[in-house]
């Protein structure tokens, strides 16, 4: 075992020094990001002057706990001379007591560090939070929905959207970085941070997290402006498919997939100017990702000439030898992460991490070149911001929190609630009806916020009363139509409340005889990381008792979710007449829900998930043509039912939408390079405004590897008028038809491929097989 270790161990750092040897020399590719010649004069000027002790410490980022006093609300400042005088630390991190601070209390605790740093370094500090949608951390900010919610949307308006504002107030609280786009892509509903990402497609994410990052960044990334902030795409990448479903733990991915959809969207996003990453804190294949030279170096900077920084995960480097035993201690994990190609540490508690990193430049175990490199991507970084010169800035922030922001939120969330089910019409609600709302998620903020919001785990009842919970939207919208009873808690472990459930859903059963319609609110508790790892996909039993004995009532229910995941209700659907998955609306989804259920706006939002309804038959919608027996016409029944509870891009409206005229605009026959355009007629024949999502999909019909069954290649969100049509038209380059093959090369293959849309059909052919030498196309 120990021998086997030391084996890997070896042959690991053997091939990172080759590989670094090797690939000294300039990428001969197009840098993903234009050079700017001021921005490197000024790197080289700033590195020329650096002590290698300078240097260390510019590639370590730690906690704001390592420079707090003992009130926990303030910088000490003999730590902070510690840490940026003689430590001389180039990045801090996180919140003081895990908790949202004021604009301005955040703005003058940065005015401090970037003080300190000017005065002793002459390097400004860079210092990043985890804005995840919107301002998290700021009491005042904007939040907006939560990223899954967004990808319901289908629409980039709100990726942009988002990302503005969260750029915005950010840079008004002094702060130039963000720990987003969240770019996991979320493929196993097991796994807790699946609301996190865009849904389960590429590409959704990879144009999502596009927009996202050109809103958050600017135009430029050479000069990012004061209304502009830094990104750190995360987690690069493999991070959503962990085996076991549980939070940082091993995935195994196909190589092939690994390069086709797990890399393409960071590949989006890196040539979008993205500015920095961060690296996913599991392993993929066996190989811990923070020491995987070939990601790290020769996929993302070498392959893309990225010259932007990689910063670890949070203690993912003591994770090398704590967790993963690919390294003996410290030291080695550290060499191992950086000669992997780590720029920044984010140790984040030890600053001891610094003479660590000096020692091994030392000693010769990380090659002073690439030191030189991390560093240089770091302050390029810095100069980028323009730090330097403002290492705070003077501003004016008029839209900060502004009700600009404020509706678009609202609308996101309006957009972003998917209507699953909708039996007789019972929806929309006429008005007269009087509902009792039950459930534990009925009166809560912070269910409907999820996680990232004011703390960690998701705080908002403490941060922002203000804002409606879903039974105080419906009281509002529904005046004195309204009762509440909570029902249950989420489990029978729930603390002190979880007594007495009986008598609870008693309660609630005895005021559902009296009413004429049940919103029954159930769903999850807002979490976030590994707190969020359960062991069943199932809603809880309790949350599934309340649904049966509210229905046996015979009142008609509609259930609400409110969840970060699909939890499994396959038992108690058929109980429901509609369904509405609201997942993680933020502060505007109560009202969002009351004016969805009441009529006054329309159901738009489409799921970026397939809905599991079973737990031994999760799949993505992508799945290969033998996976399905729909799909498969084998020798034999193989009896592969994937029974889906609603698949991927379902969603309901109460208007009616016809597709028709779904043309091709270029010839059938096409070949690589070629780009394909497509039409599509969309006719609103419903008595309501809606709009829809258009989505357009592909299918090889006949591969050298199994092919997916299909796969979205575009998507637009239109609005109509009730007997209003309009055409929407798609180009498809005819690349994005490839795959990458066996032998890890993309791939465009002769033979015949299927177009769909709103349940159209269209064929093409491919003329001419292309196999692709270079590792991107
Ligand atoms: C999370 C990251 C986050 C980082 C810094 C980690 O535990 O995985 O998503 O950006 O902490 O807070």
């Amino acid at each position: 075992m120990i021998r086997l270790k030391t084996f890997i161990h070896i042959s690991v750092l053997a091939a990172t020094v080759a590989a670094l040897t090797a690939c000294s020399s300039k990428p001969s590719v197009e840098p993903a990001i234009a050079r700017d010649a001021q921005v490197e004069a000024k790197v080289e000027k700033v590195l020329k002057g650096m002590s290698l002790k300078e240097k260390a410490g510019q590639m370590v980022q730690l906690t704001i706990v390592t420079i707090e006093d003992d009130t926990h609300e303030a910088i000490d400042p003999a730590k902070l001379d510690k840490i940026i005088g003689e430590y001389k630390v180039g990045s801090i991190l996180n919140v003081m007591h895990d908790a949202a601070h004021t604009r301005e209390q955040t703005a003058a605790m940065v005015k401090q560090i970037q003080d300190k740093s000017m005065e002793v370094l002459g390097i400004p500090c860079i210092y990043g939070l985890d804005m995840i949608h919107g301002a998290s951390y700021l009491i005042e900010g904007s939040l907006y929905p939560q990223e899954i919610n967004l990808g319901a949307t289908f629409n980039r308006d709100y990726a942009f959207a988002m990302g503005r504002a969260m750029a915005y107030e950010t840079r008004a609280a002094q702060v130039p970085w963000v720990f987003s786009p969240v770019m996991d892509l979320g493929r196993d509903p097991r796994w807790p941070r699946l609301w996190e990402s865009w849904g389960e497609d590429p590409y959704l994410q990879a144009e999502m997290a596009r927009v996202e990052t050109i809103a958050i960044q600017g135009s430029n990334p050479n000069h990012i402006g004061f209304e502009n902030a830094a990104v750190s795409l995360k987690h690069y990448m493999g991070y959503g498919v962990p085996h076991t479903g549980k939070d940082r733990t091993p995935a195994y991915i196909a190589e092939n997939d690994l390069r086709e959809k797990y890399f393409r969207p960071f590949k989006e996003c890196f040539q979008a100017g993205a500015l920095t990453a961060m690296v996913n804190s599991a392993s993929i294949n066996g190989i811990p990702t923070h020491a995987n030279h070939e990601l790290l170096t020769v996929w993302a900077k070498e392959q893309l000439g990225w010259d932007g920084m990689l910063v670890t995960d949070w203690a993912d480097i003591d994770n090398l030898y704590q967790r993963d035993h690919v390294a003996a201690d410290k030291r080695e994990a550290i060499a191992l992460g950086i000669n992997a190609g780590i720029d920044m540490i984010m140790d984040p508690y030890d600053p001891e991490c610094v003479n660590d990193i000096v020692a091994l430049a030392e000693a010769g175990e990380i090659p002073m070149s690439r030191i030189d490199d991390a560093v240089r991507r770091v302050l390029r970084l810095k100069v980028r911001l323009g730090l330097f010169e403002n290492p705070t800035w003077e501003y004016e922030y008029p839209d900060f929190a502004s009700e600009k922001f404020a509706k678009e939120s609202y609308a996101a969330a309006v957009e972003s609630e998917v209507l699953l089910k909708n039996e007789g019409g019972i929806l929309p609600l006429k008005g007269t009806e009087h509902i009792l709302v039950c459930g534990p998620n009925a009166n809560s903020l912070r269910a409907l916020n999820g996680g990232w919001s004011y703390t960690w785990q998701g705080a908002a009842d403490l941060f922002v009363p203000q804002y409606n919970t879903i039974r105080e939207a419906l009281e509002q919208r529904f005046p004195g139509k309204v009762w509440w009873v909570p029902g249950v808690v989420y489990d029978e472990n729930y603390g002190a409340w979880a007594h007495d459930i009986a008598t609870r859903i008693q309660q609630a059963v005895s005021v559902a005889r009296t009413v004429d319609v049940v919103i029954c609110c159930v769903g999850e508790n807002s979490y976030c990381e590994t707190p969020g790892n359960m062991d069943d996909l199932n809603l809880s039993a309790n949350q599934k008792e309340l649904v049966r004995a509210v229905a046996a009532t015979g009142k008609p229910i509609i259930l609400v979710l409110n969840e970060g995941r699909p939890r499994i209700i396959g038992d108690i659907e058929p109980l429901a007449k509609a369904v509405v998955d609201v997942m993680l609306p933020s502060n505007y989804g109560g009202d969002a829900l009351a004016a969805l259920l009441a009529g006054d706006e329309n159901f738009s939002g489409k799921l970026p998930f397939t809905y599991p309804k079973h737990i031994n038959s999760l799949h993505t919608y992508d799945y290969k043509v033998s996976e399905h027996r729909e799909t498969m016409a084998g020798s034999y029944n193989y009896d592969a039912v994937m029974d889906v509870q609603w698949p991927f891009g379902y969603g309901l409206s109460y208007t009616t939408f016809a597709y028709s005229n779904f043309v091709l605009d270029t010839p059938a026959d096409f070949k690589a390079g070629d780009e394909i355009k497509v039409s599509v007629k969309v006719t609103n024949t419903g008595d309501r405004a809606g709009k829809e999502a258009v989505l357009l999909y592909s299918s090889d019909l006949v591969a050298s590897l199994i092919p997916d069954v299909k796969r979205l290649r575009g998507f637009e969100k239109i609005d109509l008028q009730p007997g209003e049509s309009k055409i929407v038209s798609f180009v498809l380059p005819a690349n994005e038809l490839a795959f990458v093959g066996a032998d890890g090369k993309w791939r465009l293959e002769k033979g015949d491929f299927r177009l769909s849309c709103g349940g159209l059909g269209l064929m093409l052919n491919c003329t001419e097989t292309k196999v692709w030498d270079t590792p991107n196309i």
